[in-house]
């Protein structure tokens, strides 16, 4: 393994180390947060999904100086000017629950005709201190009636564009190639490969 190739993953979550892991097929080493020592928890305090992925990679690049990746989503309903977008997480309040927060979304969406809305993640990779940013969108529509039991979050309101499934209807096979997770993914290997 070549150590010069060694990133944090800003994250603590194994499963997507894990899947980052097998999609840089093993050319590159990957750290947890656990592995680096640090247990600080990282407050997402910017009012951006950019600003968030920001914060998280410069806080580890500046305090322990290895290269760092690390990744923001949301979900960004039109109708509702891009709520929940930084809050997706917690938008029925602390501590997260998809059932709540789903609930609020489509009570506040009952009212507008135009259901569409973007999952978007933003990547930021800080390598040798130079800051580059990756993002990943699917664009598709809120249904009123939950769908599937696959996923997490919103999966189950969440139809991506031109297709008839919900995200929670899907395999992660069918869901990870598209999903705005996925295609920032694809576009940071993409880099680091090159
Ligand atoms: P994170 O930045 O990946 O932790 O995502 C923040 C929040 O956005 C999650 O807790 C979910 O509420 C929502 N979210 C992000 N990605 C997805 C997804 O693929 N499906 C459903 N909800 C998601």
């Amino acid at each position: 393994m070549n150590k010069e190739k060694t990133y944090c993953l800003a994250t603590n979550n194994q499963h997507k180390v894990e899947e980052l892991q097998q999609m840089l097929g093993g050319i590159f080493e990957l750290k947890t947060l656990a592995d680096i020592g640090c247990q600080d928890e990282i407050e997402e305090i910017e009012s951006t999904l950019e600003g968030n992925s920001l914060l998280k990679a410069r806080y580890i690049f500046d305090r322990y100086g290895i290269n760092c990746i690390a990744d923001d989503s949301g979900l960004e309903v039109n109708a509702l000017n891009g709520e929940p977008g930084v809050f997706s997480a917690r938008y029925a309040g602390e501590p997260s629950n998809p059932e709540n927060n789903m609930a609020k979304l489509l009570s506040k969406l009952e009212s507008f005709d135009d259901k569409s809305a973007s999952f978007r993640t933003s990547i930021t990779l800080i390598e040798n201190g130079e800051v580059r940013q990756f993002e990943g969108i699917v664009k598709g529509e809120i249904i009123a009636e939950k769908r599937g039991s696959g996923g997490f979050g919103y999966d189950p309101i969440f139809i991506p564009e031109g297709l008839s499934k919900t995200f929670a209807e899907m395999s992660p096979e069918e869901k990870n190639p598209i999903s705005h997770r996925g295609l920032a993914i694809a576009k940071l290997i993409d880099y680091l490969k090159k």
